[in-house]
């Protein structure tokens, strides 16, 4: 079948179709992974979706421990070593990186989910994509280089270059599409305006952004679009789980590749689906990655529950403003639950360049201060913009231009001094 005909296909024809290719995962490889052979012992497919439902948790913390206890490659791989091709790794829960292999069928797949992101944000084979990552071990830019590639777009590697040089390297290439986290579009617009430089005018039609959840929050993206003159599009993805989420030209949140994974939202505490409207964890099963599967995996995200009826056509379920933040990230302040991603939807409608929150504890309570690099009336207004939209007064301080850290790849904007 065709991928725009599975985008909206009947969100009943995508279930049925769904647990179709995961008994035929199961198939694939119960006989040959010793990692869940021994979690799904007993299971014998073709299984319904109660027995779905009823299928134990994958964790991160797991997986690490599993590659430790055998290394080097634990008992997750379903083939031969031989069999794989590509080597990625993620920083682990524990310290110890992850290491993810994939064979050339489970790269393919990478591939293929990656034409779902680029469609939705108008790519084409015409464009030439300026991809402004360092290329280390994360898969995501390579994987994003690797589709453009398929598509028959122009890969243009942004590695191993400062800002200005990148700058000039996109504008000399005449790219027409930037991949960089959010944080860094806006780094290189502060880089741009500190050099004259116009971005509207380089001819960048699309801004595509992952590894931080920041082009869902609606003030990120309209910085990011005034700055580049460009859409602006969010897509999210994980080394462990695969390229599973894109924005469509609705941006209002990112669309579930329901072709390639199982999307579940569950109540972290008891596990069982939220409702529609409520908030969740995100927990994702690939479909796709016989080589390096991941089933009922919690990705420690949180995203809102959405429908299947976007405005664009697709039925593909949509996760309604993106990844709102990790469980983990919670800060709760005289009551009121935070997330960081809550402070920067604030903090970018002011004119701030950089900031930071600082986490303290005073009298067992936690107290935040958010560090900004802007002029003292603009932190006056961002506090009481803070008291006005969260409830609670969060006190702000000036820091000179230039003094907070820089990031590429995912920003830590959160510092823990309790
Ligand atoms: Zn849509």
């Amino acid at each position: 079948m065709h991928k725009e005909d599975l985008e909206t296909a009947t969100p009943d024809a995508t279930r049925a179709r769904q647990l179709d290719r995961f008994n035929a995962l199961l198939d694939e490889i119960l006989p040959a992974n010793r990692f869940y052979a021994r979690k799904l012992a007993g299971i014998e497919p073709p299984i319904d979706w109660e027995t779905f439902a009823a299928l134990p948790f994958t964790t991160k913390a797991e997986l690490v421990e599993d590659q430790a206890a055998a290394p080097p490659l634990g008992t997750i791989a379903t083939y031969p070593r031989e069999r794989y091709l590509t080597y990625h790794q993620t920083s682990g829960t524990t310290g110890h990186p992850l290491m993810v292999l994939d064979t050339r069928e489970s790269w393919d797949w990478w591939i293929e989910c990656w034409q779902y992101i680029y469609r939705a944000a108008g790519v084409t084979d015409a464009d030439r994509l300026f991809l402004a990552f360092s290329f280390g071990p994360f898969i995501g830019f390579w994987a994003a280089h690797a589709a453009g590639l398929e598509l028959g777009a122009m890969g243009i590697p942004g590695g191993g270059l400062d800002s200005k040089a990148r700058l000039r390297m996109l504008a000399s290439a005449e790219a027409t599409v930037l991949l960089s986290t959010p944080t860094y579009a806006l780094r290189l617009a502060e880089v741009a305006r500190q050099a004259g430089i116009d971005l509207s005018a380089t001819g960048v039609h699309a801004t595509i952004h992952a590894g931080e959840p920041g082009a869902g929050i609606p003030a990120v993206r309209n910085r990011i679009e005034e700055a580049w003159g460009a859409r602006c599009f969010d897509h999210s993805g994980a080394t462990e789980v695969g390229a599973y989420g894109y924005t469509c030209a609705e941006q209002t949140g990112l669309h579930l590749i329901e072709s390639e994974f199982i999307g579940e939202v569950l109540d972290p505490a008891t596990g069982q689906a939220v409702p529609e409207g409520d908030v969740g964890e995100l927990v994702l099963t690939n479909l796709g990655r016989a080589g390096w599967p991941v089933i009922r995996y919690r990705t420690g995200d949180l995203v809102k529950a959405g429908g299947h009826d976007c405005a664009c056509g697709r039925t593909f379920q949509m996760l309604p403003g993106g990844l709102i933040g990790r469980a983990d990230d919670l800060m709760v302040v005289r009551g009121i639950n935070i997330y960081p991603s809550s402070i920067e939807a604030i903090v970018r409608d002011f004119d701030v360049d950089e900031f930071r929150i600082v986490r303290t504890r005073q009298q067992e309570m936690e107290e935040l201060v958010v560090e900004v690099e802007a002029v003292a009336d603009v932190a006056e207004a961002l506090a009481d913009a803070f008291s006005e939209r969260l409830a609670v007064r969060i006190p702000t301080k000036v820091v000179p231009a230039d003094s907070l850290p820089r990031f590429e790849l995912k920003a830590r904007r959160v510092v823990d001094e309790r």
